[in-house]
This record gives C-alpha cells, sequence and structure tokens, in this order.
C-alpha cells in the first residue's frame, strides 16, 4: 500500500473552510513563523478517509477480530463509553480552568465526575481511598510502592526487599527494583503461592508481596487469607496487581480481602480499549493507614456538597501524573460501572469465567493445559508436545492470524514451557469462541500432519515474519 506522501498530488486539497480575515501567520510574531512550507501530502479528503480506513484493516482489533490476548483483557469495549467522555462539557474542558472567586472551580463538574469515580472504585474494591492520577497500570505500581515505602519511612520500619511470586507479570518486579527495593522472588507450587516457599523468605526486611489475584495462570491463590497473616506478622504489606480484576469483579473485594494497596487497569477492565500504547489509567486504592501518603492534589467533597481541590496534603508521595491523570478515562470508567450497576459487573465478571472454562474444555483434549483445573478468567496451555514436529506456541499464534484471529499471549507466564495464554473475556459469543477452537484445533492437526505449513504462517497478511529484534531496534517507517 502506498503512503500517503506517494498519493500526493500537488494542488489537490480537500473541503476547506473559509479563509479567516487575519491569517495566523499575521498574529504570530515573525521570527516564529516558519520559514519554508512544510511538506505534508496534498490530497482529497476522500483519499485520505480511503486512506486510513483500508490501512486501519490491516490491524487486528477488538472491533474486527476475536483476540484472545491472556493478561491483557482485549475485551470490547462499549461505545457509550467514548460517547460520555467525548461530551462537550468534559471534552472540551481544560485543567487550568481559574477558579471563581471566592466560589467552585469552574470544573466543578469534572471534579465530582472524578470524585463519583472514586467512590465507586472504592465501593468495588472496599478500598479506603483512590488516587485517579497513574496513567498506565506500570505506573499505579510504582504510586504503589511508593506509598508503601511512605508507610514503612513513617513507621521508622527498615524494609528493603519486595516479594514477587515467579508468575508475576514484568512489571512487578521492574517497579520494585525502580522503586530502590531488593526484590526476591518465589516459586509457585500448582501454580500458586506457597505459603511455605513465603515463609521461608519472610522477616522483617520485606516490606510487601505483590500479587496478581487471579495470578497470570488465570488461577486464584487459595492461600490467600494465610498469606495475609503471615504478612500481617511481619508488618509487611499485601499488594494486588489488579490487571484481572476483570475475574473478581463485582464479585469478591479486595479490601475485604486484606489487601492494602490495589492498582487497576481501567484500559483492561473498566471501558477503555487497551492497546497501542495508551492512553491507559491505573487509579491506585488504599487502606486507610496509607491514605495520607496519596498523590496530591486530591478531589474532595466539601461540607455544603461543593467539590474542590485539596493541596495541603503534608505526607504526600507527591504528584505522579499531571492533573487528575487521564481523565477522559476516568469517565468511560465512570460511566461502565453506572451503565453496569453492581449486578451487571458481577455478571461480566461470572461470564469471563464461564467463557475462559468452556475454551479450557474444548482444547484440553488437543493441547496440553498444565494446570487443568477450574480456572478464573483466563488459561494457560502448552504446545511443548508439537516439539517432535519442529512447532512451536509461536506457530500456532502465526497461524491464527492467517484464520482471521488474534494471537493468545505466548510464552508468558514464563512458567509454562511453550505457553499459550488465553483469555477469552465476558464479551465474546459462544459462536466466537467455537470459531476459534476449531480452527486451533484444525491448526494443531495440521502441525502433525504438515509441520511446514504451519511453519511458514502468516500466508495471507501483508507481512510475513519479521526479524523481530531487528524490527524494533532498526525501524523502516517508509514505504518499502
Ligand atoms: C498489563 C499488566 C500490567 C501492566 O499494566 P500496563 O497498564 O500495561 O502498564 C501489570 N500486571 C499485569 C498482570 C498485567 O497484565
Amino acid at each position: 500500500m502506498k503512503t500517503v506522501f506517494a498519493k500526493s498530488v500537488p494542488g489537490r486539497t480537500g473541503v476547506l473552510p473559509p479563509s479567516p480575515e487575519q491569517s495566523v501567520s499575521d498574529m504570530l510574531p515573525a521570527d516564529l513563523l516558519r520559514r519554508k512550507r512544510p511538506a505534508l501530502p496534498e490530497l482529497s479528503e476522500l483519499d485520505v478517509v480511503r486512506h486510513y480506513s483500508l490501512l486501519s484493516h490491516r490491524n487486528f482489533s477488538v472491533d474486527t477480530n476475536f483476540y484472545p490476548l491472556g493478561s491483557c483483557t482485549m475485551k470490547y469495549n462499549p461505545k457509550f463509553c467514548e460517547t460520555a467522555s467525548a461530551l462537550p462539557g468534559f471534552a472540551h474542558t481544560h485543567p487550568l480552568l481559574p477558579q471563581i472567586e471566592g466560589g467552585e472551580p469552574f470544573a466543578a463538574g469534572c471534579l465530582k465526575a472524578v470524585w463519583e469515580c472514586e467512590r465507586l472504585l472504592r465501593e468495588v474494591t472496599g478500598m479506603h481511598a483512590f488516587t485517579m492520577q497513574p496513567m498506565a497500570g506500570a505506573q499505579g505500581e510504582l504510586t504503589g510502592i511508593l506509598l508503601i515505602a511512605a508507610y514503612h519511612r513513617a513507621k521508622g520500619n527498615k524494609k528493603t526487599k519486595v516479594i514477587c511470586p515467579d508468575s508475576a507479570h514484568g512489571t512487578n518486579p521492574a517497579t520494585a527494583a525502580l522503586a530502590g527495593y531488593e526484590v526476591v522472588n518465589i516459586a509457585s507450587q500448582n501454580g500458586m503461592i506457597d505459603p511455605d516457599a513465603l515463609a521461608a523468605v519472610l522477616d522483617d526486611s520485606v516490606a510487601a508481596l505483590m500479587m496478581t489475584c487471579p495470578n497470570t495462570l488465570g488461577l486464584f491463590e487459595a492461600h490467600l487469607p494465610l498469606i495475609v497473616e503471615k504478612l500481617r506478622a511481619a508488618d509487611a504489606l499485601l499488594y494486588y496487581d489488579g490487571a484481572n480484576f476483570n475475574a473478581i469483579m463485582g464479585r469478591m473485594r479486595t479490601g475485604d480481602a486484606g489487601f492494602d494497596v490495589v492498582h487497576l487497569n481501567l484500559h483492561k477492565t473498566m471501558g477503555t480499549p487497551h492497546g497501542g500504547g495508551g492512553p491507559g489509567a491505573g487509579p491506585v486504592g488504599v487502606a486507610e493507614r496509607l491514605a495520607p501518603f496519596l498523590p496530591g492534589p486530591r478531589v474532595v467533597k466539601n461540607s455544603d456538597g461543593s467539590f474542590g481541590l485539596n493541596h495541603d496534603l503534608p505526607h504526600s508521595i507527591g504528584k505522579i501524573a499531571p492533573f487528575y491523570g487521564n481523565f477522559a478515562i476516568v469517565i468511560r470508567a465512570l460511566a461502565y460501572m453506572l451503565r453496569l450497576g453492581g449486578n451487571g459487573l458481577a455478571r461480566a465478571t461470572s461470564y469471563a469465567v464461564l467463557n475462559a472454562n468452556y475454551m479450557r474444555a474444548r482444547l484440553r483434549d488437543h493441547l496440553e493445559i498444565p494446570y487443568d483445573r477450574a480456572c478464573m478468567h483466563e488459561f494457560v496451555a502448552s504446545a511443548s508436545a508439537l516439539d517432535t514436529y519442529g512447532v512451536h506456541a509461536l506457530d500456532l499464534a502465526k497461524a491464527l492470524l492467517d484464520k482471521g484471529f488474534h494471537a493468545p499471549t505466548i510464552y508468558f507466564p514464563l512458567i509454562v514451557k511453550e505457553c499459550l495464554m488465553f483469555e477469552p473475556t465476558e464479551t465474546e459469543s459462544k459462536e466466537t469462541l467455537d470459531a476459534f477452537c476449531d480452527e486451533l484445533i484444525a491448526i494443531v492437526e495440521r502441525a502433525k500432519k504438515n509441520p511446514r505449513e504451519i511453519l511458514d504462517a502468516p500466508l495471507t497478511l501483508p507481512v510475513r515474519r519479521l526479524d523481530e529484534t531487528r524490527a524494533a531496534r532498526n525501524m523502516v517507517l517508509t514505504e518499502a
């Protein structure tokens, strides 16, 4: 496909609005003006619309393809969330709108929306307070670990270590290391945290345990109450990586279960599409004793019912992101929670878990399922048995692309060899799940009979197999 630059024809334009009486270049200081016109492509409106519409269909997206990318929760997000966040009162506001003298801030409605979203997240998680600032799950993790560090510092605790299970997402140990902690890895047993392995490394120097629950194998941590008890005894805190909140939303509250700090990935769970590098939102909720350390300013509801900002936070860890984070995503999450209600959130969770178990049951005779028991919203399979045919998890993933399906997550979590990790999500129909399973089963059969066909996939896409390292390091972003 040609680039817009190659399609450019001198003098061709779209429909232009009439020229303003005073042009922008008349208003700007002369020394700020460009000396040369920018080399922009010249195209008609229709050329541009067709170019980008066709280009967009070369991507896999939830709007066009089933996308069972485990751990990432690539679910369909209802468009009413987009409509809500695009309402002019939200979309056209500016975080630096002035304060009305002696009154509420101009953006009082926006502050109210942030406050309401915090309130609903508190209700759904059982946490005491939330900050909406962090702009990604990973930034939420960093915020959470900095809050934990501030808590221990205020108590005079000398803590140097953070424990991460071997099933943890890479951002967990990376976050702990970035915050200055020594990362202690513990091996899982039967796919879960082993309380004995935890006890062996747990002492007064441990600041926290970072837990994803259900974990990245899609398994609920069965020893959770015991783990909470052990951590409390060592004055270590329990961190909840909420990337898998899709599996418990409306059914279990992290605050009630004993978690001290949680981050949620609103772009995985609550109405914002995930992928493309953002924008995301990773709000962090805390137990009461950590609330004084939250980033500021905090949105507050005054006794007269008005909304304002509290900057007077002497113990705050400071700002984590500008203003209130990614505001439009906060609005999407608010719309999502209000529209679904408590029962709707719980129902979404049930379908996410049901769909994953349905897929697991359909695939178990065709692919090895290392932890073959009831899973939560996702599960892992292994392609190890295809080793003898020279076929690997990567090859199955590539072959699925030819059939119009996005691949599952592969080679994660690291503890399963030739790992394929499926997360169908609650938004897919039985027909879609069946179509995907039928194709995957057929691919596995073809891999045994004629591995070459699978090793050559994808055959139908504009690019075949790349040297992924070189493609990332040495990007060619122009027409070949
Ligand atoms: C996605 C994910 C993260 C990181 O979230 P980002 O928003 O991508 O930064 C952390 N932990 C787990 C388990 C995840 O799946």
